[in-house]
């Protein structure tokens, strides 16, 4: 019997490419190279560019020193190796409107690829020479003999041997056999209408074949869609799934612990604080453990609203744990954490008279010996009532009595099963509250995609009275001697300044070297005179804490130090940083860095030290985005969406899970309405059928998909 119903992408990753024509034994190899195996992989390996013919010039409309594109065929061939030993092939094209030479310089293969007579779409600036046109080193499309007013130009590898017509025919025979049945399409009815998303059958075809450059656009809209889907039904599944199935604490939020610690505070609570502390606590008197992120931008005062949600917890008689990404970090914390809580006591069972000081302990490998077993006891009877600690926290040995909330600093360098450990760390099989705070925004539709299976928290303001930092660009050694100037001034007025040394590579020995070289070129140049101290990673720790102690005290007037800085380090005295090889840096970390400065009511400034820049021909080079664009803005989650721009998702992607190989078409830079769209549907679809059981269709297709060459992915999310 033959059936009639649409054909699902799991019917076509279970036909091998093979049964196409033309696909040998050899193909097949070539095909495998690039991980195409099925007729699911060939129709979802897009396009790279799609090639508008209506569009394009001739050889005689080109405009000298303006770039075009022109389709031409090649007439002749020719490579010769200069007398600097260069390759260079030359090329000769024409289509009906006349000729042009092609050039190309250390490209030998140009020769075997380019032969008389193929058709190739070349992109490029042609300019005159020797009374005729020329290109150098254009792109190049082989295009084959392919039709239509679009040609798809496939992705191409010199390794696998296909060329983009092949690819382009094969991709048509597919289509050309799902025509009859058409492609099934899970995506509900109403979410599509909702959309305006074109049917899957014709986005297929729209993306392969299009009529237009209209079409193309919106079958990739549609399948960029179909995508981000996948991912977000798979993270918020998962979400519903832990808030359904696992067992939390109820915690009693707004006790006398919490209204004490409030009231003792020196300030009134931002806006945005009390926002988040709202939303917390909602999570914390739910029985359904806690999963949420905080983003804050530096100085947004997000230990204050950590410290209330581990209060709530020890409200009720349960234990908490902040958990931070370096020794150097939790023990600031730990300090931070304690003064705060100074005078606050918890009701002692013991003693029906009197309470107990609240007990805050620190945890690192550096806690050893007798101190470690004391505090290590004390997680385990309940007499420690918030740890603060590095991953040591989360060693097999450790054992709490009963741990209701966890907070874990700087997500980015925390792993997902460190935070999976972390909240098996409980008692009774109730699973404790978890916020994961991070400093380092990242925009929030990346947000969602990253970091989906989390509520989300936003402290996106900061505490008033700061004086705004004034972020300065020195380029060059004119502008540099200004910069040792300011931190003269503001010394001599009774502040304090950093100095951060250039990034040399990963090597940590070379960063030491590269502070150390600082340092001494300082107190015998620049700062002859002031009270220099240094901190590197490299340090031990008693001779880093007495340093920063010392720079705390006031003692030193300048700390020069490596990227350790970066975080936490909290000195309200400081006003001035100076930043030196800025353009090292990535734009997350000098805003870390930066926010070093502006933490007391004192202006302060930061200077962004670059050495002037020149281009091949020795001219000065102007302008730095990045440079720029901490100039212009001290928000972070201004300076996250330019990141993302300047960078692409790359980087921003290289923690998170790997489902985003599925991501083909769609962008977390580009595709930022698309992702917001695709999470609602995501919640409407699982919150109308929570287990997809009424869409057998779309959750066979998360399964096809994430399943087999994503399981860390499904393990994760
Ligand atoms: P973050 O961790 O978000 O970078 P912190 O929690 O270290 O910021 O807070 C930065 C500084 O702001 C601290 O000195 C803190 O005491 C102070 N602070 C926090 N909240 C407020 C507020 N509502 N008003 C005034 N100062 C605040
Ligand atoms: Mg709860």
């Amino acid at each position: 019997m033959v059936s009639t119903t649409p054909i699902t992408l799991r019917d076509l990753a279970a036909i091998p490419v093979e049964r196409l024509r033309g696909v040998g034994d050899n193909k097949q190899a070539s095909l495998a190279k690039v991980d195409i195996r099925n007729l699911f992989d060939l129709v979802t390996t897009y396009p790279r560019r799609w090639i508008d013919r209506t569009n394009e010039a001739r050889i005689a409309d080109l405009v000298p020193g303006e770039e075009a594109l022109v389709l031409v065929t090649i007439r002749s061939v020719t490579k010769r190796t200069t007398r600097n030993r260069r390759t260079m092939v030359n090329v000769n094209v024409g289509d009906g409107s006349g000729r042009m030479d092609l050039v190309f310089f250390n490209q030998p293969w140009r020769e075997r690829q380019l032969k008389e007579g193929l058709h190739v779409a070349l992109y490029g600036k042609a300019d005159t020479y020797r009374g005729g046109l020329q290109m150098s080193n254009p792109v190049v499309d082989m295009i084959g003999d392919r039709t239509g007013k679009i040609v798809p130009i496939y992705p191409q590898s010199e390794k696998a041997q296909i060329n983009t017509w092949e690819m382009a025919g094969w991709v048509e025979e597919t289509l050309r056999r799902c025509a009859e049945r058409g492609i099934a399409d899970p995506v509900p009815e109403r979410v599509r209408r909702r959309l305006g998303l074109i049917d899957r059958s014709e986005a297929f075809a729209g993306i392969h074949l299009p009529d237009d450059m209209k079409t193309k656009e919106l079958a990739r809209y549609r399948l960029a869609f179909d995508e981000l889907l996948r991912v977000q039904l798979v993270l918020v599944l998962r979400k519903r799934a832990l808030e359904r199935d696992s067992l939390g604490i109820e915690h009693a939020v707004g006790g006398e612990m919490v209204q004490r610690f409030t009231a003792s505070l020196p300030f009134p609570m931002t806006a945005a604080q009390q926002r988040t502390i709202a939303e917390i606590n909602a999570d914390l008197a739910s029985g359904h453990p806690m999963h949420r992120l905080l983003q804050g931008d530096v100085g947004a005062g997000k230990t204050v609203v950590a410290v209330a949600a581990m209060l709530a917890a020890v409200d009720g008689g349960h234990q908490s744990a902040l958990m931070a990404p370096t020794e150097v970090l939790a023990e600031q914390h730990a300090a931070s954490v304690r003064a705060m809580l100074d005078g606050i006591t918890v009701p002692d069972p013991d003693n029906l008279f009197g309470d107990r000081p609240l007990r805050v302990e620190l945890l690192t490998n550096r806690v050893t010996g007798a101190a470690r077993k004391d505090v290590l006891a004390g997680l385990a009877d309940g007499s420690v009532d918030i740890a603060i600690g590095t991953h040591a926290l989360i060693q097999e040995a450790v054992d709490f009595s009963s741990l209701g909330v966890v907070v874990v600093d700087e997500q980015h360098r925390f792993g997902v099963e460190q935070r999976a450990a972390l909240r098996e760390k409980t008692a009774d099989g109730a699973v404790p509250d978890t916020l994961v705070m991070t400093a380092t925004p990242i925009p929030r539709t990346a947000a969602m995609t990253v970091y989906g299976d989390l509520d989300v928290s936003i402290l996106d303001e900061l505490p008033p009275g700061r004086t705004p930092i004034v972020t300065m660009w020195a380029d060059g050694p004119l502008m540099e001697s200004g910069v040792w100037n300011d931190i003269k001034d503001e010394v001599a007025a009774g502040r304090q300044a950093y100095v951060v040394c250039p990034l040399v590579g990963e090597s940590e020995k070379l960063e030491v070297a590269s502070a150390e070289e600082t340092l001494e070129r300082l107190a015998f140049g620049e700062l002859q005179g002031l009270r220099l101290g240094m901190l590197h990673g490299k340090l031990p720790s008693d001779e880093k804490e007495s340093t920063m102690d010392q720079f705390r005290r006031g003692e030193l007037d300048v700390l020069v130090a490596t990227t350790v800085i970066e975080v936490g380090v909290d000195v309200p005295n400081a006003t001035v940083m100076a930043i030196l090889d800025a353009d090292r840096f990535g734009i997350a970390q000098l805003h870390q860095l930066r926010g070093r400065v502006g933490r007391g009511q004192h202006a302060s400034t930061c200077w962004l030290v670059t050495q002037q820049k020149e281009d091949a021909e020795g001219n000065p080079v102007v302008g730095n985005p990045r440079i720029e664009a901490l100039v212009a803005t001290t928000d972070g989650f201004e300076l996250a969406e330019v990141d993302l721009d300047l960078r692409g998702e790359g980087t921003l992607m290289s923690t998170a899970q790997k489902g985003r190989s599925d991501l083909k078409l769609a962008s977390l830079r580009r595709d930022r309405k698309l992702i917001e769209l695709a999470r609602a549907a995501a919640f409407d679809i699982v919150d109308s059928d929570p287990d997809l059981a009424g869409r057998p269709d779309l959750a066979d297709e998360l399964d096809l998909i994430f399943s087999d060459r994503d399981e860390e992915f499904l393990a994760k999310s």
